[in-house]
Order: C-alpha cells, then structure tokens, then sequence
C-alpha cells in the first residue's frame, strides 16, 4: 500500500517536493488555494544557488530546461550611492553560472509539468491523528484523510498550526513592489541603469533595489524602517490579525507617500518609483530563527510555513531544497511503516540549516537597511566574488 500523500500550496517548495516523488513513481496530490496557475501575478525573479535550488532543479530531473531558461547575465550587481555615484559594479564572469536568475512563473511553469495539482482547494485546517489519518478541511466544506500532509503553505500557513504556535512577527521593515514593463524601449535610461541584473541603493533606513526579469520587466522593491501601521490606512490584513496601511488601490497616494519618504535621492533612481505602473504592500515578517516543533506523526512544514525569513535570497532556495530531500527521503523509505521516521530525520537537518539561514537573514536585513549605509556595501563585499 502506498502511502495517501498530500502536499498543501504550489509554491516553490510543494511543487519541488510533489515533482521529485512523482519522479521516483509515487503519487501525490497537491491542493493550491488560487484558482488558476495563473489567478495572480507570480512575482519577481529568484536566483537559485547552486548546491541548493540548482541541487533541487537537478533531483527533479530538469536542470537542462532550467538552464535554457535562467539568465546567468542576471548575476550582474551594481550598488550606488543615494546621489547616484556608482560604488560596486559586479559582473559575472564567462560561464559562471553559480547564482543565476529565473522568472518566477518560469519555474513555477517548469516545476508544474504533468503535477496532478488541484486549484481553488484552499485548506483551512488540518487535524493529526483521526481515525483514518490526518484529516485536511478545505475551504469548501470538504474533508479528506492523509497519511502525510506536507504544509507548503506559506508565511500564513494553515497547515502550521497542527504542529506549532508560532506566528510570523514583523521585522519593522516594510517592502513596497512596484514593476515597469518594457523598459527598453520605454524607459532606456532606467534600462541602463538597472543593466542586466541588478541596482541597489542604500540610505539611511532605506534601501531601493531594482531587478530585471525576463522580456523587458523590472521590478523595483522599497524597503524601509517604519511601524507596520505606518499609513495612515490600517485597514488591510496582512496576515491574521495583522492589519497595515494601503491597498492596491491607493496608487498615487503610495507613490507620493514613496516620494516622499525616499526625498533628496538622486533623480534618476527616483525615477524607478515615479514610473511604477502599482504598488504591493508587503511588511516582511518572520518567524522566530529556531523555529522547531515536538514532531506530529503525519504532518510536517515545508519552506516558508515552516522557517518564513527576511528575503534575501535564501527562502524559495531552502524551500526547494528541502522538497527535494523529504521527497528522496520518503522515495527512500521500504515501507510505509518507516515513513514517520524518515520524516522526523529530514525535520531534523532542516531545522539545523534553516535556523543558520535565518540567522544570517536576519542580521543581513539589519544591515542593508541600516542607519549606518556603509553597512550594506560591507556586507555586499563580504559575499560578492572579487
Ligand atoms: C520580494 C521578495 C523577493 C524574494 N526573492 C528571493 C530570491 O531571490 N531568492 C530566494 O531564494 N527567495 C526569495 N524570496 C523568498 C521566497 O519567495 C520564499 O521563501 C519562497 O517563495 C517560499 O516558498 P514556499 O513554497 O515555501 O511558499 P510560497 O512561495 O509562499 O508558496 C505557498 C503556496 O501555498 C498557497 N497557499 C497558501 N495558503 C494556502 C492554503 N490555505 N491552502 C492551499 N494553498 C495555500 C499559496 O497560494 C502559494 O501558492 C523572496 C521573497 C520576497 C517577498
């Protein structure tokens, strides 16, 4: 009998996870709350490690396609000070591929393949130990028993609580997106200065960065200290019982707001915000940096539910790795008898691994956006390669 798996959220790390069991011929169900692979904007450009997402992409058998669609130019990292002078300006050498940049949707794309994955499933609970198994109830009034539920969740996971307290804490950083598109032919000057990968500036608790994705989309990310209700707007949820200022909506009075907070900025990064087509408010939370848990037979949490960190580069990489290794180590397992085992094995290395990321996470977010700007280009110098 093979075990009934069932893996909560579409995510990185749910699809590295289903796709990998599915390639050693075992079957999987994933649930994904959105309704459509498509029923929102899949984000901007990841960069995966090698050794860590690259590692992942290999174990499911698509790093050919991986690297035909990942941008190796995008490695290219240019810092400048706030009145515009250029302060780093890496590029990666020929044939260095060690961090390149993938679309999101393009992975997500490439990871789906032929996934069995269940759209509009939202789950709103999952209980260990029922008769059959664990039992996931899904937004829409249903119930089905599991003989492992893998939360894959997310930051707000449903899928944690069956197996921990713990809430994601604000970090007193919030994150603004916006995008421009075409920039090339729109925006030439903007396209220079973002380059092939990156710009990053760094103020006094400010930081703005821009990132090109593929076809022409740069999406620009403003970062900066400030209470979570900040705006004078606290009406938007971010999580439970978490509410913020601005909504989608509110595009002009976030721009003015950004304009005004990122002021006296030279002209031309300034730019970046003035020609942002919407803003997405997103306060960066995390949870506590060793998170663990007294493990639940049946359950367990995958990538963000289970480790949610500041974003610097490391969370969709761990997300993905730790897919791959639990699907391995369950692939691994001769009988279903030896699945809790294998599970609590693999809880244990993530745990050590994710806790050392998320402490470097955390002081590297204290750095980059910083009262000390000199900071961020420190820290920029200690992991560039020369
Ligand atoms: C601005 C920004 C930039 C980043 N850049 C990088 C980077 O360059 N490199 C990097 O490694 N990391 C980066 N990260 C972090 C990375 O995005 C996350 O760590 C990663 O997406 C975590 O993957 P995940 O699969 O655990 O969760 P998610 O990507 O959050 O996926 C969770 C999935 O679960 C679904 N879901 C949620 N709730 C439910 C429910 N109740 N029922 C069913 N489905 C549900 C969601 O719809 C979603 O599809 C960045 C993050 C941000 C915010």
């Amino acid at each position: 009998m093979r075990p009934r798996i069932a893996v909560i959220g579409s995510g990185p790390a749910g699809l590295t996870f289903a796709r990998v069991l599915q390639r050693h011929g075992h079957p999987v169900t994933v649930f994904e709350r959105d309704s459509a692979r498509d029923a929102r904007p899949a984000g901007g450009t990841l960069d995966l490690h090698e050794g860590m997402g690259q590692l992942a992409v290999e174990k499911a058998g698509l790093l050919a396609e991986f690297q035909a669609l990942s941008r190796p130019e995008g490695q290219a990292m240019r810092i400048l000070d706030t009145d515009g002078t250029v302060l780093r300006d890496w590029q990666p050498r020929p044939g260095d591929r060690a961090n390149p940049e993938i679309d999101r949707g393009q992975l997500r794309d490439l990871l789906l393949g032929p996934l069995d994955v269940q759209w509009g499933r939202g789950v709103t609970e999952v209980v260990p130990e029922g008769r059959d198994g664990v039992l996931v109830h899904f937004a829409d009034g249903r119930r089905e028993p599991f003989d492992l539920v893998i939360g894959a969740d997310g930051a707000w996971s449903r899928v944690r609580p069956a197996v921990s307290s713990a809430m994601p804490q604000y970090t007193g950083v919030t994150l603004i997106e916006t995008a421009l598109d075409d920039i090339d032919t729109r925006h030439p000057d903007l396209a220079r200065l973002v380059g092939d990968g990156s710009v990053a500036v760094y103020g006094v608790n400010r930081a703005l960065v821009a990132q090109r994705n593929s076809g022409g989309h740069v999406k620009v990310y403003a970062q900066f200290r400030v209470p979570l209700d900040w705006h004078p707007n606290p009406d938007r949820e971010v999580g439970p019982n978490q509410r913020a200022g601005l909504g989608p909506a509110d595009v002009e009075a976030v721009r003015s707001s950004l304009l005004a907070l990122f002021d006296g900025w030279a002209a031309p990064v300034l730019d970046l915000l003035r020609h942002g087509t919407a803003f997405a408010h997103r306060p960066l939370c995390a949870l506590p940096v060793s998170h663990t848990w007294a493990h639940v037979s049946g359950v367990t949490l995958l990538g963000d539910a289970a480790h949610l960190m500041p974003p610097l580069g490391a969370g969709a990489n761990l997300a993905m790795l730790e897919g791959a290794e639990l699907a391995e180590s369950i692939a691994a397992a001769p009988d279903p008898g030896e699945l809790d085992e294998a599970v609590h094995a693999f809880e244990e290395q993530m745990w050590a691994r994710a806790g050392k990321w998320a402490n470097i996470t955390m002081a590297g977010l204290e750095r980059l956006v910083s009262p000390n700007p000199s900071e961020a280009v420190a820290l920029f110098d200690e992991v560039q390669p020369s």
